[in-house]
C-alpha cells in the first residue's frame, strides 16, 4: 500500500483528502504544517507528498525547497494542492522549486487521483531534480518575496472588498432598525392618544376603575415609546446624530414630572417612593432629547432598587450649570464596572434570569445626549446602598455648543 503524506493547517481540509485518499487504498500520514511534514518525511519517508502552500511555522514553498534539497527526499514526487496561490507566477515559481505538480483547491476527487496515480507511475530521477533545484539564493529569496507580496497585496485587497461589503450591511442593518422603530412608534402614539382621550371623558365617562385601566395603558405605551426612542437613537447614523435636532428654552421641572410618571405605576408595584421635585429651571436645548435622558436615568433607578426602597429626582442651578439629579437606594455598581456601564449594550446582569429588563443601551444614549448638549453624566455609587447619577447642563447664561 502506498504511503501519502498530506499537509495542511486546515483540519477540515486534512479530513477531506484523508478520507478520499484512504477510500482508494491509499494509506496516510498527517502533517499540519511544513517542519511537521519534515519531520515526519525524515523519519520515514512517504511514497508521496500533498501539502497546502499557505501554513504556519513553515510555509508549502519552503518545505518544497527543503524537501529537494534533502537527499533522503529529493527523489519523492511532490505536489501542491493550493486555494491561496492561483496565479500563473504561482504556479511557475512552485515548478521552479521543483514541485512536480500543482493543484488548485477545490478540484474533483478524480483529477487529485489521477494526478496522484501518475506521479507513482512516473516518479522523477534524483538527478532531475538537481537541476531544478540549483537556483541561486538570492534570486530564491527575490521571486519568494515577489510571490508572498502580490499575495499580501491580493490578501489586503480582499479585505477592502469585505470591509465595504461589512459596511453596506451594517447601514441596510441600521435603516431596517430605524424603519421598523418608526413604524412601531406610529400605532404606539395611537394607543396612547386614545387611552389618554378615553381617561380625560373627552369621549365620555368612564368610571374610576376604567380611569385606572386607562392609565395603565397610558403609562406601558410611555415604556414602550422609551425604548423606542432609544432604539430610534441608536439607529440614527452618528452623522445624523451630531448636532442637537430642535433647540428651545423648557423648563427642566416639567421634563422631570413627565418623566417621574412615566413609572408611576412601576414603582407603585415595588412599594418605591418616588420624590420629585419639579424646580422653576429653565435649560436650553432639544427638550424631547433630555427628557430621554432624564427617563433613561429614572427608569433605571426604578429597576435596580429593590422593594421599598427610595428614590430622588431634582434639579439644581448654579451659575454655569443645571445638575439633574437622580439617586436611588438600590444595589449599587461596584467601582470597577462604573466606566463601562456608559459603553453601549454593557449590562452588570447578563444572564438570563436577570430581573430587570432593558437593552444596555439606556446610560450610553444619556451620555451621547448629555454630550451633544456641551455637558456630562457623572455617577457615585456603593454597592448595596445606591447610586447617584448626576446629568450636567450648562447654564442658560453660559456659552452655547
Ligand atoms: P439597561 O438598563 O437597559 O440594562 P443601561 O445602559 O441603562 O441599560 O444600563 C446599563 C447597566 O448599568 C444596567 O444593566 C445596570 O447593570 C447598570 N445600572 C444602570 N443604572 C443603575 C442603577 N441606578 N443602579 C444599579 N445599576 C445600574
Amino acid at each position: 500500500m502506498k504511503r501519502i503524506l498530506i499537509v495542511d493547517d486546515k483540519v477540515e481540509n486534512l479530513y477531506l483528502l484523508q478520507s478520499l485518499l484512504q477510500g482508494n487504498s491509499f494509506s496516510v500520514v498527517t502533517a499540519e504544517h511544513g517542519a511537521e511534514a519534515l519531520e515526519l518525511a525524515r523519519k520515514q519517508p512517504p511514497d508521496l507528498i500533498v501539502t497546502d502552500i499557505l501554513m504556519p511555522v513553515m510555509d508549502g514553498f519552503t518545505l518544497c525547497r527543503e524537501w529537494r534539497k534533502d537527499p533522503l527526499l529529493t527523489s519523492i514526487p511532490f505536489a501542491f494542492y493550493t486555494a491561496t496561490y492561483t496565479d500563473a507566477k504561482d504556479e511557475e515559481f512552485a515548478l521552479k522549486l521543483g514541485a512536480d505538480r500543482f493543484i488548485t483547491k477545490p478540484s474533483e476527487p478524480q483529477v487529485i487521483l489521477s494526478v496522484i496515480q501518475s506521479l507513482l507511475e512516473n516518479p522523477r530521477s534524483a538527478t532531475a531534480v538537481h537541476d531544478a533545484t540549483g537556483e541561486h539564493d538570492i534570486n530564491y529569496l527575490k521571486e519568494y518575496n515577489e510571490v508572498l507580496i502580490r499575495k499580501l497585496e491580493d490578501k489586503a485587497e480582499d479585505l477592502e472588498r469585505k470591509n465595504a461589503e461589512l459596511r453596506a450591511i451594517d447601514i441596510m442593518k441600521d435603516n431596517l432598525l430605524m424603519n421598523v422603530t418608526h413604524e412601531l412608534r406610529t400605532p404606539l402614539i395611537v394607543v396612547r392618544g386614545y387611552a389618554e382621550l378615553m381617561k380625560s371623558e373627552r369621549s365620555g365617562p368612564v368610571t374610576e376603575q376604567q380611569k385606572k385601566q386607562c392609565g395603565s395603558i397610558l403609562e406601558n405605551a410611555d415604556q414602550l415609546l422609551h425604548m423606542v426612542d432609544n432604539l430610534i437613537f441608536m439607529s440614527e447614523s452618528s452623522a445624523r446624530r451630531k448636532s442637537i435636532r430642535k433647540v428651545e428654552d423648557f423648563s427642566i421641572g416639567e421634563v422631570l414630572a413627565t418623566a417621574c410618571d412615566c413609572v408611576t405605576t412601576k414603582a407603585l408595584e415595588r412599594n418605591l417612593t418616588i420624590d420629585c421635585d419639579p424646580a422653576a429651571i429653565i435649560v436650553h436645548g432639544d427638550r424631547n432629547e433630555v427628557l430621554q435622558a432624564i427617563f433613561n436615568l429614572i427608569d433605571n433607578a426604578v429597576k435596580f432598587t429593590p422593594k421599598g426602597g427610595r428614590i430622588s429626582v431634582h434639579a439644581v442651578s448654579s451659575t454655569d450649570a443645571v445638575r439633574v439629579i437622580v439617586e436611588d437606594t438600590g444595589i449599587g455598581i461596584a467601582p470597577e464596572q462604573q466606566q463601562r456601564i456608559f459603553e453601549r449594550f454593557f449590562q452588570v446582569d447578563t444572564s438570563t434570569t436577570r430581573q430587570a429588563g432593558g437593552l444596555g443601551l439606556g446610560l450610553s444614549i444619556v451620555r451621547e445626549i448629555a454630550q451633544r448638549h456641551a455637558g456630562r453624566i457623572e455617577l457615585t455609587s456603593e454597592p448595596g446602598k445606591g447610586s447617584v447619577f448626576t446629568l450636567v447642563l450648562p447654564a442658560l447664561e453660559s456659552p452655547r455648543p
